[in-house]
């Protein structure tokens, strides 16, 4: 480091996938005083969380990667969860960073005062910092559906992001309650080995067929003998991801939103038999308005014999499994919760008090807020990975998570290179963009009628409506005489 530069004290919050990767490129721009704080005993975040049966990625794992961490082993072009998790454990040791890591350290309070951050975990007082950069993800809250009775259940019960693995599933009646990704992965996962499975659907979903073949020994050859095919196929995905469906998914790409629309309903059409059955899978919202499932089971599972599509009410639970509005009791021995996350929460509980005593949950009382998802006024030198607004099912999440640092990375700079002491976006500048933002996500799918988790508590669409290239553009350089610089 440059004498005349200052020594930033930097802490990052979570060590999920952004916030590994955070680490690394951090220290390899000379960051060397960069600590992160976890709050659970192991990285990995949301690839630790989850360890449900039939866990895959439903985004191709070539482009489901850190940019600068190729992998040519992936099993599948879809990996599964497990091995996702062991990758971003392998690039951390092969980047020497997991040293750098505070397990057990859920963050409790953060506060600005006289220009650097004070943090507070469950551990206690860590000190001042002079950056906080927040990488605590979005799909870890977990939500427990406000169902009576369901403490009075007698069998295990369990959410899929804490599944219990000492419960066997094989030769149960085992009841589910959701239809999201999760639920319907583990439907193609289980219903071989359970005596009886029952979907609980409140809401039925899109579902986009997706084949996710395993890669051969002579692929898996190819791609160690000749690496620049992984960042082709990496540049192609991004491209078919960020052009085609992120293009699609906001309005501005006809041609391929009437096509993944009849893909989805072709999908139904061939695979469904039963007429019956497949009006009540059919949903009535348009396609991509909730997060679009990826599947080639579900289908086929959900006709097998042993399972059943309930769709009438569920009305409690009790001891001996769910009751429905139809006054039925289906009789359950093991029911598993994949009724989702609570989204908006992002790294509250933690109290942030930012500049003049002034908090995060006053600043946020109305709705979260941010400038470009990764700043906010009020709180100087506050960066986040995934902040409001952030794009969630528009592109793969490390290319998301990887600009957004680049952006926050641009602003750090210039407090290293000692031309500011705080920067933080200006209100007006950040009353200007949200206008914008609301003003076109009217245009947006996910804005055209459904209930999602991309909705907050006001019914606001909580992801990003613009294309690719707007956000490339927007996370390459920020927009000085939009922030505060003191
Ligand atoms: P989710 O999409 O939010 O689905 C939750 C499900 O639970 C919905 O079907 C919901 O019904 C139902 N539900 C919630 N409360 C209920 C209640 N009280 N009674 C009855 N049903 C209730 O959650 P998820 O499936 O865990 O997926 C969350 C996100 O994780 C996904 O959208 C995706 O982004 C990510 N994920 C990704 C992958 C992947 O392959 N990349 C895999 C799994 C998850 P309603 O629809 O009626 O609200």
């Amino acid at each position: 480091m440059p004498d005349n530069q200052r020594q930033l004290r930097i802490a990052v919050i979570g060590a999920g996938a952004s916030g590994i990767m955070a680490l690394i490129k951090l220290g390899e721009a000379g960051y060397d005083e960069v600590v992160a704080f976890e709050k659970a005993g192991d990285l990995g975040g949301t690839w630790r969380d989850n360890r449900y049966p039939g866990l895959t990625c439903d985004v191709p794992s070539l482009a489901y990667r850190y940019s600068f961490a190729p992998n040519p082993d992936w099993s599948r072009v879809c990996a599964p969860g497990p091995e996702i998790h062991a990758y971003v454990r392998s690039v951390a040791e092969r980047y020497g960073v997991e040293s750098q890591i505070r397990y057990d350290s859920e963050v409790t309070s953060a506060r600005f005062h006289d220009g650097r951050w004070s943090l507070e975990t469950v551990q206690g007082p860590q000190g001042d910092f002079d950056v906080v950069l927040t990488a605590t993800g979005v799909l870890h809250h977990p939500v427990y559906p406000d169902i009576p009775g369901l403490a009075d259940f007698a069998g295990p019960a369990f959410h899929t992001a804490r599944w219990n693995h000492d419960v066997s599933l094989a030769g149960k009646r085992v009841g589910i309650i959701g239809t999201g990704s999760t639920a319907t992965q583990i439907t193609g996962a289980i219903v071989g080995e359970v005596a009886h499975l029952s979907l609980f659907q409140r809401t039925p979903q899109w579902i986009m067929p997706g084949p996710n073949p395993e890669y051969t020994p002579e692929q898996h050859a190819e791609f160690h003998a000749h690496p620049e095919l992984l960042e082709e196929e990496y540049q192609r995905l991004n491209d078919q991801q960020g052009v085609n469906f992120a293009d699609a998914v906001i309005g501005e790409n006809p041609a391929v939103y009437e096509k993944m629309d009849f893909l989805c309903r072709q999908n139904l059409e061939n695979n469904v038999r039963d007429p019956e059955l497949r009006r009540r899978l059919t949903p009535d919202y348009k396609v991509g308005c909730k997060r679009l499932i990826v599947s080639d089971n579900f289908y086929d599972a959900i006709q097998q014999p042993n399972a059943g599509l309930v769709t009438d009410a569920i009305t409690g639970i009790e001891p001996g499994g769910v009751r429905t509005a139809d006054g039925r009791l289906h009789e359950l021995d093991v029911l598993v919760l994949a009724t989702g996350f609570n989204t908006h929460q992002f790294f509250r509980p933690m109290t942030v008090t930012g500049k003049g005593g002034f908090t995060l949950e006053s600043a946020w009382a109305a709705r979260n807020q941010g400038y470009m998802s990764v700043t906010t006024p009020g709180f100087p030198n506050w960066f986040m990975i995934g902040g409001p607004n952030s794009p969630i099912g528009n592109f793969s999440w490390l290319v998301t998570a990887e600009n957004q640092l680049g952006f926050a990375m641009k602003l750090m700079d210039r407090l290293r290179a000692g031309n500011a002491r705080e920067i933080a976006p200006k209100p007006e500048a950040t009353a200007a963009y949200n206008d914008a933002l609301n003003a076109k996500m009217k245009d947006t799918v996910w804005a055209s009628g459904c209930r999602s988790w991309y909705i907050d508590g006001e019914g606001r669409v909580a992801s990003w409506p613009w294309t690719y290239a707007t956000f490339l553009k927007n996370m390459a350089e920020p927009v000085l005489e939009d922030f505060e610089i003191a």
